[in-house]
């Protein structure tokens, strides 16, 4: 279904000042120590559609940390240096278990379920540190999330990664666990500190839309009109996104808003309408499963106004 840009921006809008007023905003994530003064009346809705029209609503300039989102782009570099020989030491099925889980890891073998779940996650970081210093990979990151986006303002909130590297036991004991079995290979140490440090880059929502475009769109940027991986590749990436985005709570996501998407526990979700819009959304209180709570119900109701769910109407 095609919009005119004035309805596409009274529904962002709407669903903007309907989610900013609800009372039910799920809980903002206190397990990394700087993450938790993130204001819950908090909320960011940008869409992007194919013409590259912007509709706006809330807290829609206002930068959060992006945390596992960041996975969607290291995901995408990983691949770029790999190719298909990253799918060596990450799985692409989904966990069915909590983003930070040990369990399957032991009866796997020390290869992550998908490369979104934390283990997963660092298991690609390691494979983009190598060859390089930590310092180096994580200007690599960084650069290539400020490519996407045009936008060199994009940083990484120092605060957050440090409270990460002080308090982030489950990640290093998942790591370390990994290194016993030869799956990753450079000092834990040096992966962890990319992994906390791409994690902890800071986006709005209309940064964080902008970087994903590329996704919506064959691989393709609109914005620079530059290919940034193959339409194979971005139909992968989407097809990860979909089933692995959100924890053991992907298949609720895929239920109720039907498009390709990943969460972050600072409570943003990067969601990819193939071919439509790129749209990004921001409330950092989450739901059981890590996932912003107010974001998912924001997409739901979104995808259900437009007609957007890769699943039909
Ligand atoms: N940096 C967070 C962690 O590793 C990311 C988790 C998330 O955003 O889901 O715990």
């Amino acid at each position: 279904m095609s919009l005119d840009v004035p309805d596409l921006d009274r529904v962002v809008r709407e669903i903007a000042d309907e989610m900013r007023a609800r009372p039910d905003r799920g809980e903002v994530a206190t397990y990394i120590p700087e993450l938790a003064g993130a204001d819950a009346r908090a909320f960011g809705l940008v869409v992007i559609d194919a013409e590259g029209r912007i509709a706006a609503g809330g807290d829609s300039d206002e930068p959060f940390s992006i945390q596992s989102i960041s996975k969607v782009f290291t995901l995408t570099l990983a691949l770029g240096m790999a190719g298909d020989r990253l799918w060596r030491r990450v799985g692409r099925e989904p966990s069915g278990s909590p983003f930070n889980s040990i369990v399957q890891l032991e009866r796997e073998r020390g290869i992550p379920r998908n490369p979104f779940i934390n283990a997963g996650a660092i298991a690609v970081t390691d494979l983009i540190l190598s060859g390089h210093q930590p310092r180096e990979a994580i200007g690599e990151i960084l650069r290539f999330m400020q490519f996407l986006a045009q936008d060199s303002s994009i940083a990484i909130d120092e605060a957050v990664a440090a409270s990460e590297l002080r308090t982030g036991f489950r990640n290093m004991a998942l790591a370390h666990y990994m290194k016993s079995f030869g799956v990753l290979d450079n000092p834990v140490d040096f992966t962890l500190g990319v992994y906390f440090h791409h994690c902890a880059i800071s986006m709005s929502c209309r940064q964080l839309a902008q970087a994903g475009r590329f996704l919506a769109h064959s691989g393709r940027n609109p914005l620079t009109g530059l290919s940034v991986v193959s339409p194979e590749r971005a139909r992968r990436i989407n097809a990860v996104m979909l089933t692995c985005g959100h924890y053991d709570g992907s298949g609720e996501f895929a239920y109720r808003v039907g498009l390709p998407g990943k969460s972050g526990v600072g409570g943003g979700i990067l969601a990819i309408a193939p071919g439509k819009a790129s749209i990004a959304v921001w409330s950092p209180g989450l739901d059981a499963s890590g996932n912003s709570h107010l974001g998912r119900i924001a997409l739901e109701m979104l995808t259900k106004r437009l007609g957007w769910s890769i699943f039909g109407a």
